[in-house]
Protein backbone atom coordinates (compact mmCIF):
# COMPACT_ATOMS: atom_id res chain seq x y z
CA UNK A 1 0.00 0.00 0.00
CA UNK A 2 1.70 3.35 -1.14
CA UNK A 3 1.65 5.80 1.77
CA UNK A 4 -0.10 8.80 -0.51
CA UNK A 5 -3.37 9.59 -2.32
CA UNK A 6 -3.61 6.63 -5.27
CA UNK A 7 -3.53 8.49 -8.62
CA UNK A 8 -6.68 6.68 -10.06
CA UNK A 9 -9.71 5.16 -8.59
CA UNK A 10 -11.73 3.04 -10.38
CA UNK A 11 -15.35 3.51 -8.45
CA UNK A 12 -17.82 -0.05 -9.61
CA UNK A 13 -21.54 0.61 -8.96
CA UNK A 14 -23.88 3.54 -9.50
CA UNK A 15 -26.36 3.29 -6.94
CA UNK A 16 -26.66 6.02 -4.21
CA UNK A 17 -23.31 4.94 -2.54
CA UNK A 18 -21.32 4.59 -5.92
CA UNK A 19 -22.58 8.53 -6.58
CA UNK A 20 -21.71 9.43 -2.82
CA UNK A 21 -18.54 8.10 -3.06
CA UNK A 22 -17.71 9.46 -6.43
CA UNK A 23 -19.16 13.43 -5.42
CA UNK A 24 -17.05 13.06 -1.99
CA UNK A 25 -13.67 12.09 -3.23
CA UNK A 26 -13.66 14.29 -6.69
CA UNK A 27 -14.45 17.31 -3.48
CA UNK A 28 -11.36 16.11 -1.25
CA UNK A 29 -8.86 14.98 -4.16
CA UNK A 30 -9.78 17.64 -6.57
CA UNK A 31 -6.10 19.69 -5.98
CA UNK A 32 -4.66 16.19 -6.05
CA UNK A 33 -5.64 15.55 -10.02
CA UNK A 34 -7.07 12.00 -9.17
CA UNK A 35 -8.52 10.45 -12.03
CA UNK A 36 -11.92 8.91 -10.55
CA UNK A 37 -13.57 6.51 -13.38
CA UNK A 38 -17.16 4.87 -12.34
CA UNK A 39 -18.58 1.66 -14.38
CA UNK A 40 -22.27 0.78 -13.84
CA UNK A 41 -24.17 -1.75 -15.61
CA UNK A 42 -27.09 -1.21 -17.51
CA UNK A 43 -28.89 -3.86 -16.87
CA UNK A 44 -28.43 -5.10 -13.40
CA UNK A 45 -30.50 -1.83 -11.30
CA UNK A 46 -30.00 0.13 -8.55
CA UNK A 47 -31.78 -1.22 -5.19
CA UNK A 48 -33.94 2.74 -5.44
CA UNK A 49 -35.31 2.23 -1.86
CA UNK A 50 -33.39 4.44 0.43
CA UNK A 51 -35.97 7.51 0.83
CA UNK A 52 -35.28 8.94 4.02
CA UNK A 53 -31.90 10.09 6.02
CA UNK A 54 -30.49 11.59 9.01
CA UNK A 55 -29.30 14.25 9.71
CA UNK A 56 -25.93 13.32 8.23
CA UNK A 57 -26.80 14.19 4.66
CA UNK A 58 -27.58 17.73 5.02
CA UNK A 59 -23.57 17.85 6.24
CA UNK A 60 -23.05 15.65 2.93
CA UNK A 61 -24.75 18.63 1.03
CA UNK A 62 -23.12 21.45 2.79
CA UNK A 63 -19.74 19.72 2.60
CA UNK A 64 -20.66 19.66 -1.55
CA UNK A 65 -21.31 23.37 -0.88
CA UNK A 66 -24.80 22.16 -2.52
CA UNK A 67 -28.08 23.98 -1.52
CA UNK A 68 -31.26 23.15 -0.59
CA UNK A 69 -32.47 24.70 -3.56
CA UNK A 70 -30.29 23.43 -5.77
CA UNK A 71 -30.81 19.95 -4.84
CA UNK A 72 -34.08 19.12 -2.90
CA UNK A 73 -36.53 20.17 -5.91
CA UNK A 74 -34.88 18.27 -8.04
CA UNK A 75 -35.09 14.96 -6.58
CA UNK A 76 -39.01 15.77 -5.36
CA UNK A 77 -37.07 16.06 -1.44
CA UNK A 78 -38.85 17.05 1.51
CA UNK A 79 -38.33 17.73 4.94
CA UNK A 80 -37.83 15.31 7.94
CA UNK A 81 -37.99 16.43 11.89
CA UNK A 82 -37.80 13.04 12.72
CA UNK A 83 -39.85 9.19 13.11
CA UNK A 84 -43.18 8.75 14.41
CA UNK A 85 -43.45 5.04 15.76
CA UNK A 86 -46.81 3.60 15.83
CA UNK A 87 -48.14 0.49 17.53
CA UNK A 88 -45.02 -0.87 18.58
CA UNK A 89 -46.35 -1.55 22.18
CA UNK A 90 -49.17 -2.83 23.28
CA UNK A 91 -50.13 -0.83 25.92
CA UNK A 92 -52.39 2.10 25.18
CA UNK A 93 -50.30 4.76 26.67
CA UNK A 94 -47.35 3.74 24.78
CA UNK A 95 -48.90 2.93 21.41
CA UNK A 96 -47.19 5.89 19.83
CA UNK A 97 -43.78 7.90 20.55
CA UNK A 98 -41.31 10.64 18.31
CA UNK A 99 -38.23 9.73 17.91
CA UNK A 100 -37.04 13.54 17.35
CA UNK A 101 -34.21 15.10 15.67
CA UNK A 102 -32.54 17.78 18.10
CA UNK A 103 -32.07 21.37 18.48
CA UNK A 104 -29.93 23.89 20.66
CA UNK A 105 -33.51 24.68 21.71
CA UNK A 106 -33.90 21.33 23.34
CA UNK A 107 -31.47 21.45 25.48
CA UNK A 108 -33.08 23.11 28.63
CA UNK A 109 -36.16 20.47 27.75
CA UNK A 110 -33.96 17.83 27.64
CA UNK A 111 -32.80 17.84 31.24
CA UNK A 112 -36.43 18.03 32.67
CA UNK A 113 -37.38 15.01 30.24
CA UNK A 114 -34.03 12.98 31.73
CA UNK A 115 -34.83 13.88 34.84
CA UNK A 116 -38.59 12.92 34.74
CA UNK A 117 -37.65 9.22 33.05
CA UNK A 118 -35.82 8.98 35.88
CA UNK A 119 -38.27 9.74 38.33
CA UNK A 120 -40.63 7.08 36.39
CA UNK A 121 -37.66 4.85 36.44
CA UNK A 122 -37.99 4.70 40.18
CA UNK A 123 -41.74 4.26 40.36
CA UNK A 124 -42.45 8.41 40.49
CA UNK A 125 -45.81 9.11 38.05
CA UNK A 126 -44.97 11.71 36.10
CA UNK A 127 -45.01 12.47 31.95
CA UNK A 128 -42.23 10.48 29.91
CA UNK A 129 -43.52 10.75 26.62
CA UNK A 130 -40.61 11.83 24.51
CA UNK A 131 -43.35 14.29 22.25
CA UNK A 132 -44.17 16.46 25.12
CA UNK A 133 -40.71 17.85 25.27
CA UNK A 134 -39.09 18.39 22.03
CA UNK A 135 -39.11 21.10 19.23
CA UNK A 136 -39.33 18.78 16.03
CA UNK A 137 -41.82 16.62 17.30
CA UNK A 138 -44.18 19.96 17.71
CA UNK A 139 -43.65 20.85 14.03
CA UNK A 140 -44.05 17.55 13.48
CA UNK A 141 -47.22 17.52 14.96
CA UNK A 142 -48.08 20.89 13.46
CA UNK A 143 -46.84 19.65 9.60
CA UNK A 144 -44.22 22.37 10.22
CA UNK A 145 -41.30 21.98 8.28
CA UNK A 146 -37.50 21.80 10.92
CA UNK A 147 -35.63 24.20 8.70
CA UNK A 148 -36.19 27.83 10.19
CA UNK A 149 -37.42 30.54 8.21
CA UNK A 150 -34.23 32.32 9.63
CA UNK A 151 -31.38 31.34 8.01
CA UNK A 152 -29.17 31.93 10.41
CA UNK A 153 -30.98 29.71 13.36
CA UNK A 154 -30.51 26.71 10.83
CA UNK A 155 -27.38 25.39 12.35
CA UNK A 156 -29.32 25.09 15.66
CA UNK A 157 -31.59 22.43 14.29
CA UNK A 158 -31.16 18.96 13.03
CA UNK A 159 -32.98 17.65 10.71
CA UNK A 160 -32.78 15.30 7.78
CA UNK A 161 -34.73 14.45 4.64
CA UNK A 162 -36.90 12.24 2.27
CA UNK A 163 -36.09 11.85 -1.17
CA UNK A 164 -36.16 10.27 -4.84
CA UNK A 165 -33.12 7.90 -4.58
CA UNK A 166 -33.12 7.58 -8.21
CA UNK A 167 -33.29 10.86 -8.77
CA UNK A 168 -30.81 11.99 -6.10
CA UNK A 169 -28.46 9.06 -7.98
CA UNK A 170 -29.20 11.09 -11.54
CA UNK A 171 -28.52 14.67 -9.89
CA UNK A 172 -25.12 13.11 -8.15
CA UNK A 173 -24.25 11.45 -10.89
CA UNK A 174 -24.33 14.82 -13.71
CA UNK A 175 -22.93 16.47 -10.91
CA UNK A 176 -19.75 14.37 -10.87
CA UNK A 177 -19.32 14.35 -14.57
CA UNK A 178 -19.28 18.33 -14.66
CA UNK A 179 -16.35 17.74 -12.42
CA UNK A 180 -14.72 15.62 -14.66
CA UNK A 181 -15.41 11.81 -13.27
CA UNK A 182 -15.15 9.30 -16.42
CA UNK A 183 -18.22 7.73 -16.71
CA UNK A 184 -18.40 3.94 -18.02
CA UNK A 185 -21.23 1.87 -18.75
CA UNK A 186 -20.70 -1.79 -19.01
CA UNK A 187 -21.36 -4.95 -16.99
CA UNK A 188 -17.98 -6.39 -15.13
CA UNK A 189 -17.60 -9.81 -16.00
CA UNK A 190 -14.70 -10.95 -13.44
CA UNK A 191 -11.81 -9.47 -11.23
CA UNK A 192 -8.67 -10.15 -11.19
CA UNK A 193 -6.07 -10.54 -8.64
CA UNK A 194 -2.72 -9.61 -8.30
CA UNK A 195 -0.20 -12.74 -6.57
CA UNK A 196 -0.22 -10.63 -3.29
CA UNK A 197 -3.99 -10.72 -3.23
CA UNK A 198 -4.79 -6.87 -3.84
CA UNK A 199 -7.00 -6.14 -7.57
CA UNK A 200 -4.68 -5.70 -10.41
CA UNK A 201 -8.02 -5.28 -12.75
CA UNK A 202 -11.70 -4.96 -13.29
CA UNK A 203 -12.88 -6.85 -16.53
CA UNK A 204 -15.72 -6.30 -18.98
CA UNK A 205 -15.96 -8.25 -21.62
CA UNK A 206 -14.58 -5.78 -24.09
CA UNK A 207 -12.96 -3.45 -21.90
CA UNK A 208 -9.88 -4.01 -18.80
CA UNK A 209 -10.09 -1.56 -16.43
CA UNK A 210 -7.36 -0.54 -14.01
CA UNK A 211 -6.36 1.73 -10.86
CA UNK A 212 -4.47 2.46 -7.73
CA UNK A 213 -7.43 1.69 -5.50
CA UNK A 214 -11.23 0.10 -6.21
CA UNK A 215 -14.32 1.10 -4.70
CA UNK A 216 -17.37 -1.90 -4.64
CA UNK A 217 -20.30 -0.12 -4.73
CA UNK A 218 -21.94 -2.99 -6.09
CA UNK A 219 -25.01 -3.34 -3.41
CA UNK A 220 -25.68 -7.03 -2.27
CA UNK A 221 -23.87 -8.35 -5.07
CA UNK A 222 -20.54 -7.43 -3.10
CA UNK A 223 -18.59 -8.11 -6.53
CA UNK A 224 -15.14 -7.16 -5.42
CA UNK A 225 -15.04 -7.30 -1.44
CA UNK A 226 -17.08 -10.89 -1.29
CA UNK A 227 -16.62 -12.53 -4.88
CA UNK A 228 -13.01 -11.45 -5.26
CA UNK A 229 -11.53 -10.76 -2.15
CA UNK A 230 -13.57 -13.65 -0.43
CA UNK A 231 -14.14 -11.12 2.63
CA UNK A 232 -17.27 -12.50 4.23
CA UNK A 233 -20.52 -11.18 5.50
CA UNK A 234 -21.44 -12.11 9.33
CA UNK A 235 -24.77 -12.06 9.47
CA UNK A 236 -26.90 -10.05 12.07
CA UNK A 237 -29.74 -12.68 11.72
CA UNK A 238 -29.45 -13.64 15.33
CA UNK A 239 -30.01 -10.39 16.56
CA UNK A 240 -32.69 -8.85 13.83
CA UNK A 241 -35.04 -11.24 12.21
CA UNK A 242 -36.11 -8.80 9.03
CA UNK A 243 -34.72 -10.06 5.67
CA UNK A 244 -37.26 -9.35 2.91
CA UNK A 245 -39.33 -5.73 1.87
CA UNK A 246 -42.39 -4.91 -0.13
CA UNK A 247 -42.96 -1.37 -1.57
CA UNK A 248 -45.82 0.11 -3.27
CA UNK A 249 -45.65 3.94 -3.84
CA UNK A 250 -49.37 6.00 -3.47
CA UNK A 251 -50.68 9.27 -4.78
CA UNK A 252 -49.65 12.18 -1.80
CA UNK A 253 -52.36 14.24 -0.06
CA UNK A 254 -53.08 17.46 -1.75
CA UNK A 255 -53.70 18.99 1.60
CA UNK A 256 -51.26 18.33 4.18
CA UNK A 257 -47.47 17.14 3.62
CA UNK A 258 -45.94 15.37 6.84
CA UNK A 259 -42.39 16.44 7.66
CA UNK A 260 -41.79 13.02 9.59
CA UNK A 261 -41.02 9.31 8.55
CA UNK A 262 -43.71 7.12 9.99
CA UNK A 263 -42.88 3.50 11.20
CA UNK A 264 -46.00 1.57 12.10
CA UNK A 265 -45.85 -1.87 13.49
CA UNK A 266 -47.60 -4.33 11.67
CA UNK A 267 -48.23 -8.31 12.21
CA UNK A 268 -45.06 -9.26 10.82
CA UNK A 269 -42.76 -5.98 10.84
CA UNK A 270 -42.81 -2.58 10.15
CA UNK A 271 -44.58 -0.19 7.22
CA UNK A 272 -42.73 2.83 6.43
CA UNK A 273 -44.94 5.83 4.63
CA UNK A 274 -42.63 8.70 3.67
CA UNK A 275 -43.90 11.76 2.25
CA UNK A 276 -42.23 12.70 -0.94
CA UNK A 277 -43.48 16.02 -2.90
CA UNK A 278 -45.25 14.25 -5.71
CA UNK A 279 -46.03 10.83 -3.81
CA UNK A 280 -45.66 8.58 -0.57
CA UNK A 281 -42.75 5.61 -0.66
CA UNK A 282 -44.57 2.79 1.68
CA UNK A 283 -42.81 -0.22 2.14
CA UNK A 284 -43.19 -3.47 4.97
CA UNK A 285 -39.83 -4.78 6.58
CA UNK A 286 -40.16 -8.26 7.21
CA UNK A 287 -39.02 -11.75 7.77
CA UNK A 288 -39.44 -14.60 5.31
CA UNK A 289 -39.43 -17.16 8.17
CA UNK A 290 -42.81 -16.31 9.50
CA UNK A 291 -44.45 -14.96 6.21
CA UNK A 292 -44.32 -15.51 2.34
CA UNK A 293 -43.71 -12.58 0.16
CA UNK A 294 -47.46 -13.11 -0.90
CA UNK A 295 -48.80 -12.32 2.74
CA UNK A 296 -46.73 -9.70 3.33
CA UNK A 297 -47.55 -8.40 0.47
CA UNK A 298 -51.68 -8.64 1.42
CA UNK A 299 -51.08 -7.10 4.44
CA UNK A 300 -49.24 -3.96 3.36
CA UNK A 301 -51.97 -3.58 0.70
CA UNK A 302 -54.42 -4.10 4.10
CA UNK A 303 -52.58 -1.11 5.69
CA UNK A 304 -53.01 1.26 3.23
CA UNK A 305 -56.07 0.61 2.09
CA UNK A 306 -57.85 1.62 -0.98
CA UNK A 307 -54.89 4.00 -1.69
CA UNK A 308 -53.03 1.05 -3.14
CA UNK A 309 -55.51 -0.25 -5.50
CA UNK A 310 -54.16 -0.68 -8.60
CA UNK A 311 -50.74 0.07 -7.72
CA UNK A 312 -48.27 -1.76 -8.01
CA UNK A 313 -46.40 -3.81 -5.69
CA UNK A 314 -42.16 -4.86 -5.96
CA UNK A 315 -40.84 -7.19 -3.49
CA UNK A 316 -37.01 -7.24 -2.37
CA UNK A 317 -34.84 -9.63 -0.32
CA UNK A 318 -32.23 -7.60 2.20
CA UNK A 319 -28.40 -9.11 3.28
CA UNK A 320 -28.17 -8.31 7.04
CA UNK A 321 -24.85 -8.26 8.19
CA UNK A 322 -21.47 -6.47 7.73
CA UNK A 323 -18.14 -7.32 6.56
CA UNK A 324 -15.47 -7.23 9.09
CA UNK A 325 -12.53 -5.31 6.43
CA UNK A 326 -14.34 -2.93 4.98
CA UNK A 327 -11.12 -1.71 3.70
CA UNK A 328 -8.82 -4.55 1.98
CA UNK A 329 -5.78 -4.38 -0.27
CA UNK A 330 -6.34 -1.71 -3.21
CA UNK A 331 -10.48 -1.94 -1.74
CA UNK A 332 -12.93 -0.16 -0.09
CA UNK A 333 -16.56 -1.67 0.18
CA UNK A 334 -19.28 1.05 0.80
CA UNK A 335 -23.01 0.49 0.90
CA UNK A 336 -25.23 -2.42 0.57
CA UNK A 337 -21.62 -4.14 -0.53
CA UNK A 338 -19.87 -3.57 3.42
CA UNK A 339 -23.06 -4.17 5.14
CA UNK A 340 -26.53 -3.44 6.06
CA UNK A 341 -28.87 -3.18 8.98
CA UNK A 342 -32.31 -2.37 8.10
CA UNK A 343 -34.14 0.50 7.03
CA UNK A 344 -35.53 1.38 10.61
CA UNK A 345 -33.87 4.22 11.38
CA UNK A 346 -32.81 5.09 7.98
CA UNK A 347 -29.08 4.69 8.67
CA UNK A 348 -27.19 3.21 5.50
CA UNK A 349 -26.62 6.74 3.70
CA UNK A 350 -24.93 7.81 7.13
CA UNK A 351 -22.99 4.74 6.82
CA UNK A 352 -21.53 4.84 3.57
CA UNK A 353 -21.06 9.30 4.42
CA UNK A 354 -18.95 8.07 7.60
CA UNK A 355 -16.95 5.41 5.77
CA UNK A 356 -15.97 7.44 2.69
CA UNK A 357 -15.13 10.67 4.97
CA UNK A 358 -13.22 8.36 7.63
CA UNK A 359 -11.29 6.96 4.50
CA UNK A 360 -10.07 10.47 3.33
CA UNK A 361 -9.21 11.58 6.84
CA UNK A 362 -6.42 8.52 6.84
CA UNK A 363 -4.58 9.82 3.77
CA UNK A 364 -3.67 12.83 6.10
CA UNK A 365 -1.25 10.52 7.53
CA UNK A 366 1.10 7.47 5.77
CA UNK A 367 -1.05 4.68 5.48
CA UNK A 368 0.01 1.45 7.24
CA UNK A 369 -1.43 -1.61 7.97
CA UNK A 370 -2.37 -0.26 11.50
CA UNK A 371 -4.55 2.48 9.59
CA UNK A 372 -6.04 -0.05 7.71
CA UNK A 373 -6.69 -2.16 11.29
CA UNK A 374 -8.01 0.90 13.09
CA UNK A 375 -10.12 2.34 9.98
CA UNK A 376 -11.75 -1.20 9.82
CA UNK A 377 -12.52 -1.69 13.42
CA UNK A 378 -14.20 2.24 13.78
CA UNK A 379 -16.39 1.66 10.89
CA UNK A 380 -17.05 -2.01 12.55
CA UNK A 381 -18.66 -0.32 16.03
CA UNK A 382 -20.50 2.52 14.40
CA UNK A 383 -21.97 0.04 13.01
CA UNK A 384 -22.73 -1.90 15.61
CA UNK A 385 -23.38 0.69 17.71
CA UNK A 386 -26.01 1.33 15.21
CA UNK A 387 -27.48 -2.30 14.81
CA UNK A 388 -27.90 -2.03 18.81
CA UNK A 389 -30.04 0.86 18.94
CA UNK A 390 -32.18 -0.65 16.03
CA UNK A 391 -32.52 -4.14 18.14
CA UNK A 392 -33.51 -2.18 21.20
CA UNK A 393 -37.02 -1.20 19.45
CA UNK A 394 -37.59 -5.18 18.43
CA UNK A 395 -36.22 -6.53 21.65
CA UNK A 396 -38.96 -3.73 23.65
CA UNK A 397 -41.90 -4.66 22.06
CA UNK A 398 -45.10 -5.95 23.92
CA UNK A 399 -47.39 -7.00 21.31
CA UNK A 400 -48.37 -10.16 21.59
CA UNK A 401 -50.78 -10.78 19.03
CA UNK A 402 -48.34 -12.80 16.88
CA UNK A 403 -45.42 -15.44 17.26
CA UNK A 404 -43.06 -12.94 15.16
CA UNK A 405 -43.28 -10.23 17.85
CA UNK A 406 -42.68 -12.84 20.88
CA UNK A 407 -40.03 -14.15 19.39
CA UNK A 408 -38.67 -10.74 18.64
CA UNK A 409 -38.30 -10.22 22.18
CA UNK A 410 -38.12 -13.99 23.55
CA UNK A 411 -35.28 -15.77 20.83
CA UNK A 412 -33.02 -12.92 19.69
CA UNK A 413 -29.90 -12.85 20.87
CA UNK A 414 -28.85 -9.49 22.68
CA UNK A 415 -25.48 -8.28 21.95
CA UNK A 416 -23.58 -7.79 24.90
CA UNK A 417 -23.27 -3.96 25.25
CA UNK A 418 -26.92 -3.72 24.42
CA UNK A 419 -27.66 -6.25 27.34
CA UNK A 420 -25.15 -4.22 29.84
CA UNK A 421 -27.15 -1.11 28.93
CA UNK A 422 -30.55 -2.27 29.31
CA UNK A 423 -29.32 -4.36 32.56
CA UNK A 424 -28.29 -0.30 33.49
CA UNK A 425 -31.97 0.86 33.23
CA UNK A 426 -33.75 -2.02 34.48
CA UNK A 427 -31.98 -2.08 37.38
CA UNK A 428 -32.02 1.99 38.09
CA UNK A 429 -28.46 2.58 37.35
CA UNK A 430 -26.20 5.14 35.77
CA UNK A 431 -27.52 4.89 32.59
CA UNK A 432 -25.56 7.55 31.12
CA UNK A 433 -22.47 6.53 33.00
CA UNK A 434 -22.22 3.00 31.16
CA UNK A 435 -23.21 4.47 28.00
CA UNK A 436 -20.42 6.87 28.40
CA UNK A 437 -18.36 4.11 29.09
CA UNK A 438 -18.74 2.22 25.62
CA UNK A 439 -17.97 5.04 24.32
CA UNK A 440 -21.40 5.07 22.02
CA UNK A 441 -22.99 8.57 23.31
CA UNK A 442 -22.24 9.68 19.41
CA UNK A 443 -23.69 6.44 17.50
CA UNK A 444 -26.86 7.60 18.96
CA UNK A 445 -27.34 10.23 21.96
CA UNK A 446 -28.49 10.19 25.54
CA UNK A 447 -31.49 11.55 24.31
CA UNK A 448 -32.03 8.92 21.49
CA UNK A 449 -31.96 6.26 24.36
CA UNK A 450 -34.12 8.27 26.93
CA UNK A 451 -36.22 8.33 24.04
CA UNK A 452 -37.06 4.99 22.76
CA UNK A 453 -36.60 2.76 26.54
CA UNK A 454 -39.54 5.76 27.89
CA UNK A 455 -41.25 5.56 24.30
CA UNK A 456 -41.57 2.42 24.42
CA UNK A 457 -42.56 2.54 28.19
CA UNK A 458 -39.34 0.10 29.47
CA UNK A 459 -40.76 1.21 33.43
CA UNK A 460 -41.61 -1.44 35.74
CA UNK A 461 -44.80 0.37 36.58
CA UNK A 462 -46.85 2.01 33.86
CA UNK A 463 -49.12 4.95 34.12
CA UNK A 464 -51.50 6.38 31.57
CA UNK A 465 -49.83 9.48 29.60
CA UNK A 466 -52.26 9.44 27.20
CA UNK A 467 -54.13 13.01 29.08
CA UNK A 468 -52.15 16.11 28.57
CA UNK A 469 -54.26 17.46 31.24
CA UNK A 470 -51.84 15.59 34.19
CA UNK A 471 -49.22 17.43 32.89
CA UNK A 472 -46.89 18.83 35.57
CA UNK A 473 -44.75 22.11 35.10
CA UNK A 474 -41.95 21.52 33.26
CA UNK A 475 -43.52 19.59 29.99
CA UNK A 476 -46.09 22.61 30.32
CA UNK A 477 -43.31 24.95 29.55
CA UNK A 478 -41.68 22.95 27.22
CA UNK A 479 -44.93 22.55 25.60
CA UNK A 480 -45.72 26.23 25.71
CA UNK A 481 -41.73 27.18 24.97
CA UNK A 482 -42.10 24.80 21.74
CA UNK A 483 -45.16 25.89 20.55
CA UNK A 484 -44.28 29.92 20.62
CA UNK A 485 -40.51 29.39 18.92
CA UNK A 486 -42.51 26.84 16.39
CA UNK A 487 -45.02 29.72 15.22
CA UNK A 488 -42.70 32.12 15.14
CA UNK A 489 -39.88 30.87 13.21
CA UNK A 490 -41.29 27.79 11.26
CA UNK A 491 -44.22 27.74 8.58
CA UNK A 492 -45.97 25.33 7.14
CA UNK A 493 -43.95 22.23 5.25
CA UNK A 494 -45.40 22.43 2.08
CA UNK A 495 -45.44 26.24 1.60
CA UNK A 496 -41.55 26.14 3.03
CA UNK A 497 -41.22 23.62 -0.23
CA UNK A 498 -43.16 25.89 -3.16
CA UNK A 499 -40.90 28.72 -1.71
CA UNK A 500 -37.91 26.47 -1.94
CA UNK A 501 -38.62 25.34 -5.56
CA UNK A 502 -39.56 29.19 -7.09
CA UNK A 503 -36.57 30.52 -9.27
C1 LIG B 1 -36.00 -2.13 1.87
C2 LIG B 1 -34.89 -1.12 1.98
C3 LIG B 1 -35.15 0.16 2.46
C4 LIG B 1 -34.11 1.09 2.59
N1 LIG B 1 -34.37 2.32 3.13
C5 LIG B 1 -33.34 3.16 3.36
C6 LIG B 1 -33.57 4.44 3.93
O1 LIG B 1 -34.69 4.84 4.22
N2 LIG B 1 -32.49 5.23 4.16
C7 LIG B 1 -31.22 4.86 3.83
O2 LIG B 1 -30.26 5.61 4.09
N3 LIG B 1 -31.00 3.68 3.24
C8 LIG B 1 -32.01 2.83 2.99
N4 LIG B 1 -31.77 1.65 2.39
C9 LIG B 1 -30.41 1.35 1.93
C10 LIG B 1 -30.13 2.12 0.65
O3 LIG B 1 -31.10 1.80 -0.32
C11 LIG B 1 -28.75 1.77 0.12
O4 LIG B 1 -27.81 1.89 1.16
C12 LIG B 1 -28.34 2.73 -0.95
O5 LIG B 1 -29.31 2.78 -1.96
C13 LIG B 1 -27.01 2.35 -1.55
O6 LIG B 1 -27.12 1.17 -2.32
P1 LIG B 1 -25.85 0.75 -3.14
O7 LIG B 1 -25.44 1.89 -3.99
O8 LIG B 1 -24.84 0.19 -2.19
O9 LIG B 1 -26.37 -0.48 -4.02
P2 LIG B 1 -27.31 -0.53 -5.31
O10 LIG B 1 -28.29 0.57 -5.34
O11 LIG B 1 -27.82 -1.92 -5.35
O12 LIG B 1 -26.32 -0.30 -6.53
C14 LIG B 1 -25.48 -1.32 -7.01
C15 LIG B 1 -24.81 -0.86 -8.29
O13 LIG B 1 -23.85 -1.86 -8.69
C16 LIG B 1 -23.98 -2.09 -10.05
N5 LIG B 1 -23.52 -3.45 -10.36
C17 LIG B 1 -23.82 -4.60 -9.69
N6 LIG B 1 -23.26 -5.66 -10.34
C18 LIG B 1 -22.58 -5.15 -11.39
C19 LIG B 1 -21.80 -5.71 -12.45
N7 LIG B 1 -21.61 -7.03 -12.55
N8 LIG B 1 -21.26 -4.90 -13.38
C20 LIG B 1 -21.45 -3.54 -13.32
N9 LIG B 1 -22.16 -2.95 -12.35
C21 LIG B 1 -22.74 -3.74 -11.40
C22 LIG B 1 -25.44 -1.88 -10.37
O14 LIG B 1 -25.63 -1.59 -11.75
C23 LIG B 1 -25.75 -0.67 -9.49
O15 LIG B 1 -25.40 0.50 -10.19
C24 LIG B 1 -32.80 0.72 2.21
C25 LIG B 1 -32.54 -0.54 1.69
C26 LIG B 1 -33.56 -1.47 1.58
C27 LIG B 1 -33.24 -2.84 1.05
Amino acid sequence: MKNTIPKSILIVGGGTAGWMAANILLHAWHAHEVQITLIESADIGIIGVGEGSTPALRKFFSYLKVAEKEWMPACNATYKAGIQFSGWAAENAYKNYFHPFYSQHDIEHSQYFFHNVNLRRHGVDCVTKPDEYFLTAELARQHKDPAPLDRKLTNQIEYGYHFDSVLLGKFLRDRAKSFGLIHIVGNVSDVLLTHDGAIASVNTTDNKLNADFYIDCTGFAGLLINKALQEPIRTFKENLFNDSAVTIATDSDEKILPSLTLSTALPHGWAWKIPLTNRFGNGYVYSSDFISSDQAEIELRNHLGDKAKDKSARHLKMRVGRVENHWKANCLAVGLSQGFIEPLEATALAIVQSTLENFVDRFDHPITPNTIREFNSYINSLIDGIRDYIVTHYFLNTRNDTDYWKACREQVKLPDALQELLDAWDSGGDFMQTLFSQKREKIYKPESWFCILAGMGRFSTLNDQSSKRNLAAPEKIALLNNRIFSEKMFIDHKEYLNRLSQP
